[in-house]
């Protein structure tokens, strides 16, 4: 779908000689080995080596046009997805509650991290991972992050948890039916068959627990769940529409906010923020400390509203009440940059002009749209976009 904004030659750019793989392989053998590596798992792992040209043309590319909320919901709370989570829920009601017991994480959220990372185990990914990590590990746009991976990676097959050749996942190293990159797997995978393995390519027991045992760690809690969409007072502060901006939920209650449909907020005693990922023409969201753990997980704020609403409907809510904006299009990545650059001429600071509406830009906007009385959401649309255009020229004329 998404051409790219960049053509890619098939070539490896800053890969010189072939001989420079070799040896540059022959320094994470001796890395290996002083890491303690056995000689049998080096062999079986690096031995003939090749790096692959696809996967450096896949981390570089880069998508034409930013992901809109709604179109990524749609792509991942489908309801053939929802259908399906609910009758493998049932299917492993067992072993999910013996997880839940150990854990503290409720199976309709195991089974959605399991949905959205490879579909229930079906899209774990092709790639030979000590492969394809190897070739980004070389690669120098960031060596260090995947020479740290490569290790682990390594780490992993020595343990004995799987043969180098078994270990298969995507192109940049996620693994196995959670897609968990090495270094994590090291901390958090967990071999709950007691099998000796730990095993989450294809062991169940081992898949959920290990993804429990990763949320129980980074705070998950049992007795709460993500968040819930919520219906905001029209006369609404979008400035304490924030992550950072946590509150109980009675000052929410007393500040207007109330659930999607009308009524009052839970009287718990917890606290929450809310957050509106399309802007003011969007759905908008009080979420719990869950949600800090999912974005733990994958920082991405659509990936968490779609791991926490793939959970609810598993449980049988329904789908979000929030209207959808007619004739909203999603921006270009050039567009995003376009914004940022103005941004920056006017006075702001949005970070690097990288095409990404990060939080810096998005905070950037905000403060931008206050001083020219536009609805301070932060949110990069088309309006937000031909707002900065006008105060830009306006303000090229003035000078
Ligand atoms: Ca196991």
């Amino acid at each position: 779908m998404a051409a790219l904004a960049v053509v890619l030659t098939a070539s490896l750019p800053s890969y010189g000689q072939t001989n420079d793989f070799s040896t540059w392989l022959d320094g994470v053998k001796r890395d290996a080995r002083t890491a303690g590596i056995s000689q049998a798992t080096i062999d079986s792992a690096l031995t003939g080596l090749e790096p692959i040209a696809r996967v450096v043309e896949l981390d570089r590319k880069q998508p034409e046009f930013t992901q809109t909320f709604w179109s990524y919901l749609d792509k991942s709370v489908t309801t053939g997805r929802i259908e399906r989570a609910r009758r493998l829920l049932a299917e492993n009601r067992p072993l999910l509650d013996r997880v839940h017991a150990r854990y503290g994480v409720q199976p309709r959220f195991l089974v959605a991290f399991w949905g959205l990372e490879s579909n229930f185990g079906e899209h774990t990914g092709g790639y030979s991972v000590i492969q394809a990590l190897a070739t980004l590990a070389f690669d120098a746009r960031r060596a260090a992050f995947f020479r740290a991976q490569l290790m682990d990676a390594l780490k992993i097959i020595d343990e004995g948890n799987i043969a180098a050749a078994d270990m298969r996942g995507s192109w940049a190293g996620a693994m196995g039916q959670l897609q968990f990159i090495p270094t994590t797997f090291v901390s958090y995978a967990v071999d709950f068959d007691g099998d000796g393995r730990r095993d989450i390519w294809r062991n169940l027991p081992d898949v959920f627990a290990s993804a429990a045992n990763f949320l129980g760690r980074v705070g998950w809690r049992g007795d709460e769940t993500w968040g819930r969409e919520v219906r905001l007072p029209a006369d609404f502060d979008w400035d304490v529409a924030s992550l950072k901006i946590r509150k109980p939920l009675a000052e929410w209650q007393r500040l207007g906010i109330r659930r999607a449909d009308g009524a009052d907020l839970p009287t718990a005693d917890i606290s929450g923020a809310i957050i509106v990922p399309m802007g003011h023409n969007g759905p908008a969201f009080l979420v719990y400390r869950n949600f800090d753990a999912i974005l733990t997980w994958n920082r991405s704020i659509l990936y968490a509203v779609a791991v926490g609403h793939l959970a609810d409907r598993i449980a049988g809510l329904g789908p979000l009440s929030a209207k959808r904006p007619t004739g909203e299009r999603p921006l270009k990545r050039v567009e995003v940059e376009e914004i940022q650059t103005l941004l920056a001429t006017l006075g702001f600071n949005p970070g690097d002009a990288d095409g990404i509406a990060g939080s810096q830009t998005r905070v950037a906007l905000k403060a931008f749209q206050r001083q020219a009385n536009l609805v301070a959401d932060g949110y990069p649309s088309v309006k937000a976009l031909e707002g900065l255009r006008r105060v830009a020229a306006e303000k090229a004329k003035a000078n």
